[in-house]
C-alpha cells in the first residue's frame, strides 16, 4: 500500500484488496461496491479484445460531477451565500462523446453545463449542452464563424456566455448584435497577476496568452455602454493556470478576481457571474504536497476558499454575491479512467550472459577482472570494487577499438562486470549507508518492463513534461516486488518510456515490479489518464487509439460490474488511412506482386493466397502488439 501509494492517490476508488489484487469502488452512493480489477481484465479476456485498453468507470464520473456540485451547493448553504453555482465542465479536458454524455447526464440535478474552445468544441457543445437553465460558456479565440454560431445556440434556447478574451472580439459581437437584432450574454476575462505555480503556471501575468487587462476590462465596459450592450454583459472570468499545487495562489486569485468584480460593478457592470476557471488539481502523488504532480488542498478546502473569498469581499464592497461558475476538468475527469497495458518482457542492462571459460593466454584486462569477480569476499569495500570494476571495463572497450581484444573477450569482460555489480547490489541492500555514487547500480542494474503501449498515445504528459501518474500493477500486491525497473513502451523511440515514478521517498526513476512468470500475463495500469492523457496522444509509429471498455457496476451487488460498451481503438486501416494511404489499394499491388510470384511458380498458390489473406488481415487488426493468447 505504502509503496504504490495506491489509497492516496486513489481518492477513495481504488485501493489494495486482501487478495493483492486491485479493487475499485466506482460509487460513492455505495462503499460497500468492491470490483476486483482482476475479473475486469478476465471479462475483457474473454470477450476477446486485445491489450492495450482503456477501462472506463463511468461511476466515477458520475460521482466527480455530483461531489463537486454537492461541495459547492453544501459550502454555499453553510455560508449563506447569496448566489447560486453553476459550473461547467470544460470538454476539451477529455471530449470523448462518452465522457460528455456522462457528465451532461450525471450534472442534470444541478443545472451543470458545458464549456467549449474552439468552433469544432462549440458544435459539439451546442448539440449535447441539454440542460435546462444550465450555462453554455464560450472560451479561446473566436473568429467571426465562431461568433456567429454562438448566435445559433442562442436562437436554438441555449444559455450561451461568450467570454472575450481579446479586446476586439467585442467589435464582432457588437456587429453581429447590429445585424441580428440579439445578443447571448458576455463575460470578459481578465488578465490576473496572481501566477499559479507549477507546470501549467503560464495562464497569468502580464504576458498571459489570454485576457483583458485593467485598462481595457474598463474600456470594455466603456464600449458595450456605447453599444447599447451593457445590459449584456453578466459575467467575470479568471484562469490562472491548471493543476495549481498550492492553496494560496487559489486564495490571492479569488481576492483579485473578486476585487475585479466589484469595481466593475462600481462602474456600472451589472455583473452576475464570477467565472473561476479551472485548476483544480490531483493528488497525482499521493504526496498531498506542492509538488507539481499534487495539490495541498482538498475539493472542500478549495469551495471554502472560493465561496467565503468572494462573500468577505464583496460584502466589504457591498456589492451582490455573484453566481459562482468554475470550469473543473481535471478534477472531474482524471480518476474516471486509466490503461491498462501487458508487460510483455524483461529487458535487462547486462542481456544475457556470454559464456567466459578461463583461458591461461587471455589478456591481462580479461584475467583482472575476472581475479576481481572470483574474489570478491576478499574485498569489502563496495566502493573500491565498483571503482576497479569500472575501471577495467573501460579499459576492455578502448582496448577493443583498439583491435587488441576481440568481441568474445570484451563480452567477457562485461559479462563479469554485470556479475560483480549484481554482487555489490545485494552487498548494499543490507548496508545502511550507501555512498552517493554506488546508489547509481540500482538504476545501472535497473531492468525495463516493456508495456505493449504508446507513451505518446497514452500518456503524452509523461513524456512531454514529466508529469507523474500512477503505475501499479493490478494483482500480485500482496507478494513483495523484487524487480527495480522504469517501464519502456514499444514505439521505436527512447523516449517512449516512463522513468518517473511515485518512489518511497519522493519521485523515482524507477519502480519496484514483480518478477514476471512464464505462462502468466502481468499487467500494469497507468491511472488518473481520464483528464487530457485520453484525447491528447499522438499517432507516433502508427499506433492509434486504443480498444476501450465501459465500466458500470450493478448497486446490488456488490462484486458485480457489467461492460457496458466497447469502443473498438484504431486499426491498422484507419490510421494509414489519416495519413493519407490507400490500404485498399495497397493491399491489391500486394496481391499482384503475390500473384506474378505464383504465376511464375515462385510460390504454391495456396500459400500465397494465404499470405495475401494475413496480409489483408493485418490491414484489419489492431497497431498494437497481439499479446492475448
Ligand atoms: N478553463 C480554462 C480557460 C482553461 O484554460 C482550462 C485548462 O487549462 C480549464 C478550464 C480546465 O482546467 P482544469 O483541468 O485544471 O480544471
Amino acid at each position: 500500500e505504502e509503496l504504490y501509494r495506491v489509497k492516496r492517490w486513489g481518492a477513495g476508488y481504488f485501493e489494495i484488496g486482501e487478495n493483492g489484487n486491485l479493487k475499485i469502488t466506482p460509487s460513492q452512493n455505495n462503499e460497500s461496491l468492491r470490483i476486483d480489477f482482476k475479473s475486469v481484465i478476465d471479462e475483457i479476456r474473454a470477450e476477446g479484445i486485445q491489450f492495450p485498453v482503456v477501462v472506463r468507470f463511468h461511476d466515477i464520473l458520475r460521482a466527480q460531477v455530483a461531489k463537486l456540485n454537492q461541495v459547492f451547493r453544501d459550502t454555499i448553504s453553510a455560508a449563506e451565500y447569496q448566489g447560486n453555482y453553476m459550473g461547467v465542465y470544460p470538454v476539451k479536458v477529455n471530449q470523448m462523446r462518452e465522457v460528455v454524455e456522462e457528465v451532461v447526464d450525471a450534472g442534470e440535478p444541478f443545472q451543470f453545463g458545458l464549456e467549449a474552445g474552439s468552433k469544432a468544441e462549440l458544435l459539439t457543445v451546442m448539440a449535447y449542452n441539454t440542460n435546462p437553465g444550465a450555462l453554455t460558456i464560450l472560451n479561446g479565440y473566436k473568429d467571426e464563424e465562431f461568433m456567429r454560431l454562438a448566435f445559433m445556440g442562442l436562437l436554438m434556447g441555449r444559455r450561451i456566455i461568450i467570454v472575450v478574451e481579446k479586446f476586439s472580439e467585442l467589435y464582432t459581437i457588437a456587429k453581429l448584435a447590429k445585424e441580428l437584432g440579439i445578443s447571448p450574454e458576455i463575460g470578459l476575462r481578465a488578465k490576473m497577476s496572481v501566477k499559479g505555480r507549477g507546470k501549467w503556471a503560464g495562464s497569468a501575468g502580464d504576458r498571459a496568452k489570454f485576457g483583458l487587462s485593467t485598462s481595457e476590462l474598463v474600456a470594455a465596459v466603456k464600449y458595450l455602454k456605447d453599444e447599447g450592450l451593457d445590459e449584456r454583459l453578466k459575467l467575470l472570468h479568471f484562469h490562472i493556470g491548471s493543476q495549481l499545487t498550492d492553496i494560496r495562489a487559489i486564495k490571492d486569485a479569488i481576492t483579485e478576481g473578486a476585487r475585479i468584480y466589484a469595481e466593475l460593478r462600481h462602474l456600472g457592470a451589472n455583473l452576475e457571474f464570477v467565472d473561476v476557471g479551472g485548476g483544480l488539481g490531483i493528488d497525482y502523488d499521493g504526496s498531498a504536497s506542492t509538488n507539481e504532480s499534487s495539490r495541498n488542498y482538498s475539493i472542500k478546502e478549495y469551495v471554502g476558499d472560493i465561496v467565503y473569498g468572494m462573500q468577505e469581499i464583496c460584502d466589504a464592497e457591498e456589492v451582490p454575491h455573484p453566481n459562482l461558475v468554475s470550469e473543473s476538468g481535471r478534477a472531474l475527469t482524471a480518476h474516471h479512467s486509466c490503461v491498462v497495458t501487458e508487460v510483455v518482457s524483461e529487458i535487462k542492462p547486462q542481456g544475457s550472459q556470454a559464456i567466459h571459460t578461463s583461458d591461461p593466454d587471455e589478456h591481462f584486462i580479461v584475467s583482472n577482472m575476472r581475479e576481481l569477480s572470483e574474489n570478491l569476499e576478499k574485498y569489502p569495500n563496495s566502493q573500491e570494487v565498483y571503482n576497479d570494476a569500472g575501471d577495467w571495463k573501460e579499459q576492455a572497450l578502448n582496448a577493443f577499438k583498439l583491435g587488441v581484444l576481440n568481441l568474445e573477450q570484451l563480452a567477457t569482460v562485461e559479462t563479469l562486470y554485470w556479475q560483480i555489480m549484481q554482487v555489490i547490489q545485494t552487498r548494499l541492500e543490507k548496508d545502511e549507508f550507501v555512498p552517493e555514487e554506488l546508489k547509481e547500480i540500482e538504476l545501472q542494474m535497473a531492468s525495463q518492463y516493456l508495456g505493449n503501449f504508446s507513451v505518446f498515445q497514452s500518456a503524452a504528459d509523461t513524456w512531454a513534461i514529466d508529469q507523474i501518474l500512477p503505475v501499479v500493477p493490478i494483482t500480485r500486491m500482496n507478494e513483495k516486488p523484487t524487480i527495480t525497473c522504469s517501464i519502456a513502451d514499444i514505439t521505436c523511440d527512447s523516449d517512449g518510456k516512463i522513468d518517473n515514478f511515485i518512489g518511497e521517498d519522493g519521485i523515482s526513476p524507477t519502480i519496484k515490479m514483480h518478477p514476471l512468470k512464464p505462462n502468466e500475463h502481468y499487467y500494469v495500469g497507468l491511472f488518473l489518464t481520464g483528464a487530457y492523457q485520453d484525447v491528447m496522444g499522438d499517432m507516433h509509429n502508427l499506433f492509434g487509439r486504443l480498444n476501450e471498455v465501459h465500466i458500470f457496476s450493478y448497486d446490488d451487488d456488490p462484486e458485480d460490474f457489467y461492460i457496458e460498451e466497447i469502443v473498438r481503438g484504431s486499426s491498422v486501416e484507419h490510421v494509414l488511412n489519416i495519413m493519407q494511404y490507400h490500404p485498399k489499394s495497397m493491399a491489391q499491388d500486394v496481391k499482384r506482386v503475390i500473384d506474378k510470384k505464383i504465376a511464375d511458380g515462385e510460390l504454391k498458390p495456396r500459400d500465397g493466397v494465404k499470405l495475401i489473406d494475413f496480409y489483408e488481415a493485418c490491414l484489419e487488426g489492431y497497431t498494437y502488439l497481439k499479446t492475448t493468447s
